[in-house]
This record gives C-alpha cells, sequence and structure tokens, in this order.
C-alpha cells in the first residue's frame, strides 16, 4: 500500500498552502526582531500586531487579550499557574475540572496540589458530558478556578461552555476552556460564551506546530512561567516567533471561514464510519453520539490490543491513534476511556480516528472494510477471545 490515508488529525493536521505561504516571508524578507526600533525590527513589529488583532478577531476578544505562547501545553500550564496565583493572594485553594482533560491541565493541578490546592475533578459519566449544574454544585467559596476542556481530544465531546461559562461568571469563579480541540473546527466566541480564559494551538488547525496562544480577559493578570525580556506585554519572555504566528493566523482565519461547511461534510463522513464500525461485534463507540467533534470516531474492542490494531492498519497505510499512550515501558490504559468507565481489559482495545475536510468516501470505505478485516484477524489468534468466544470467560460489551 502505498498511498496514505491520515486519520490522525487529532493528532496533528498537515499544514495548508495558505499557513506556509504566509510564514515563508517572515524567514528571509521580514526577518527582524520585533522588539528592535530600526526598520526592519518596526516591520516585524506592525506584522505582529496585525496576526494579534487577527486571531482576536477570530474569538471575539481585544487583541491585548491574547498572549502568543509555544503551543496549546504551555497556554494550559500558563492559564492554570496564574488562576491559581490570584486564588493563593485571596486564601482560595480550590480547582474544578474534569477527569479526562489533557495532562497538560492534569499535570499542572497535580503540581497544584503537592502546592495545597485541592483539586475536584468532575465526573464525565459514560457519555463523557458534564452539566453546568455539575459545575454549580461542585463550586465553593474557596474556589478560585474552573478548567474544563471545550471538546476531548481523545473521545470529541463537546461541553456545554457558554452555559457552564454563565455560572462561573455568576459566582464570580474564573472560567478557563483549553479548546485546542475545538479552536478553527467550532465556532467560538469568548465574550458571548462568557469564557475567561482559552488555549489555542495552531497545528490542530493546520497550522504550524509550535505556536499557540492564550486568551485572557483583561483584569484578569497573568503569571509569568518563562522569564527574561519584555514580549507580549512581559508575560511571555522570549523573541516572538514571527514566522509561526503568521501561518497561525492565517490557518486559523482559513479555518474559521469554512466551520460550517466542513463541519457539515465531515459529519457525513463521520456517521457513516460510526455506522459501519458499528457492525464489529462486541464493539462500543466511545463518547457521546451527537455532541460530539464532526471529526471524531473512537470505538473500544473486546479481545484486542490497540497497539496491534494500530500496527496493522498501518500496514494497510491508514495512520490512526489508540487511546493509550506508552508511558515509561509499561502500557498505561487511557484515562480518558477510564473516565467514562469503560474497563482495563476494554480500555486497552481503543481505537480512534479523526478526520479532515480532506479526508473522501472512499477513504472511508476502505477504512471500514480495514478495521473490520484487522479486528477479525486480531480476535482469530486471541487467547482472550478464544475464552470469551467458548463462555469460559464473559463478555464486558454485549
Ligand atoms: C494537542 C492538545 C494540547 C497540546 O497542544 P500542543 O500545542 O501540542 O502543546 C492540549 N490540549 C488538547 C485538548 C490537545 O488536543
Amino acid at each position: 500500500m502505498d498511498r496514505q490515508i491520515y486519520l490522525d488529525n487529532a493528532a496533528t493536521t498537515k499544514m495548508s498552502r495558505a499557513a506556509i505561504d504566509a510564514m515563508l516571508p517572515y524567514f528571509d524578507k521580514t526577518f527582524g526582531n520585533p522588539s528592535s526600533l530600526h526598520t526592519a525590527g518596526q516591520r516585524a513589529a506592525e506584522a505582529l500586531s496585525g496576526a494579534r488583532s487577527r486571531v482576536a478577531v477570530l474569538l471575539g476578544c481585544e487583541p491585548r487579550e491574547i498572549t502568543f505562547t509555544s503551543g496549546g501545553s504551555e497556554a494550559d500550564n500558563q492559564a492554570i499557574i496564574s488562576a491559581a496565583a490570584i486564588g493563593e493572594k485571596h486564601g482560595k485553594k480550590h480547582i474544578i475540572s474534569t477527569a479526562f482533560e489533557h495532562h497538560a491541565v492534569l499535570h499542572t493541578l497535580e503540581k497544584l496540589k503537592k502546592q495545597g490546592f485541592e483539586i475536584t475533578l468532575l465526573d464525565v459519566g459514560e457519555h463523557g458530558l458534564i452539566t453546568p449544574q455539575q459545575v454549580s454544585d461542585a463550586i465553593r467559596g474557596d474556589t478560585c478556578l474552573v478548567a474544563i476542556m471545550y471538546a476531548n481530544n481523545e473521545i470529541g465531546t463537546i461541553q456545554p461552555i457558554a452555559e457552564i461559562g454563565a455560572v462561573c461568571r455568576e459566582k464570580g469563579v474564573i472560567f478557563h476552556t483549553d479548546a485546542v480541540q475545538a479552536a478553527g473546527h467550532i465556532h467560538i466566541d469568548v465574550k458571548q460564551q462568557n469564557i475567561d480564559m482559552l488555549s489555542l494551538s495552531a497545528h490542530k488547525f493546520h497550522g504550524p506546530k509550535g505556536i499557540g496562544a492564550l486568551y485572557v480577559r483583561k483584569g484578569i493578570p497573568l503569571t509569568s512561567v518563562i522569564e527574561g525580556g519584555a514580549q507580549e506585554r512581559g508575560k511571555r519572555a522570549g523573541t516572538e516567533n514571527i514566522p509561526a504566528i503568521m501561518g497561525m493566523a492565517a490557518a486559523f482565519e482559513d479555518a474559521c471561514k469554512s466551520i460550517d461547511e466542513n463541519a457539515a461534510k465531515l459529519t457525513v463522513l463521520r456517521d457513516r464510519l460510526i455506522d459501519g464500525i458499528s457492525e464489529i461485534p462486541h464493539s462500543i463507540l466511545n463518547g457521546d453520539r451527537e455532541k460530539r467533534l464532526p471529526s471524531n470516531v473512537n470505538f473500544c474492542f473486546e479481545g484486542i490490543e490497540g497497539e496491534s490494531l494500530l500496527l496493522l492498519l498501518d500496514d494497510k497505510g491508514i495512520c490512526a491513534s489508540s487511546g493509550s499512550a506508552c508511558t515509561s515501558g509499561s502500557l498505561d490504559p487511557s484515562h480518558v476511556l477510564l473516565a467514562i468507565g469503560r474497563p482495563h481489559e476494554v480500555a486497552h482495545g481503543s481505537l480512534r480516528l479523526s478526520l479532515s475536510e480532506e479526508t473522501t468516501d472512499e477513504e472511508i470505505d476502505y477504512t471500514i472494510k480495514s478495521v473490520k478485516e484487522t479486528v477479525e484477524y486480531l480476535r482469530s489468534i486471541s487467547p482472550v477471545w478464544r475464552d470469551l468466544a467458548s463462555g469460559k470467560k464473559e463478555f464486558v460489551l454485549k
């Protein structure tokens, strides 16, 4: 198989031509340092300021509310550390989040826990959704931050962000959302949706890697996580990555322009893929069927290992992902799948397929056929499956 069917767009996306073209002049023509006072520097500073305005317009905020970062992870870290610092100053050391956040959020929260913060992780239920009521019930007098992701990177579920934001605003608690999977794919308006802080990353919407942005509502002070120069209004030291910033602005504009059109097209492909894979016995869709990203399909199959499935699909030219990450040599099942209540043995047999605007009908047909064949093959050689099929062990997925 010499062709490649790329169905791992939740991990990263191919850069768009528009983004590449927007970057090129800033490597050699307009290469100045925006902090320099000479003309070359000021040209770069103008580009930077223009890009900031363009990103701000797309989020519905003011340019000065945007800080450029090295990506989604840094934006998440800085948002949470900043909110915690504000909380600490007022003796508020309680944070609310969910059990299935990205590790950039969860690991930062773990660090804060060691510094005496109390963390409440809301139960996301079997469908991977939380309710504004859950958030309202969990907020206490000493809560300084609610951090809930917009769309989950593994199972694609989309949270009721505006409603959660309204609850937080009413109770005077800072609300951060990791919108890395949502930005460029779902309409975002930080003012209408009552969002105080929001993280995004360019490489998830056909922009370059290593660049992202943090929106912070004016009046909320940011804590620097990188010390040094006075770039980004003193809140993020380091010479600005102008080519990447220009690429991000172009990719974000491009993506936002066709959100509805892309969503309509992807939803049809996604649903066909879900219907096709659902025909595999003892399989289950992960995440709510309706309230999910138009690009996301995630299944568990009983009696197989996700890693074997991935490797065999790769042999057939399909780039996919399993929910599980390889941590220091031991294969831990995905914390997201455990959070929605999948037992360990089932969580190990997961498959995530994330589509892009370039995905074709024919690729979907081929993928359905390949997944069916490969699951069947892996089960035919699996001792676990033999025990299940013979009735020696009971199926978890009926
Ligand atoms: C990819 C991703 C991140 C990390 O973004 P980087 O730019 O790769 O650091 C954070 N959160 C979510 C939900 C993501 O999907």
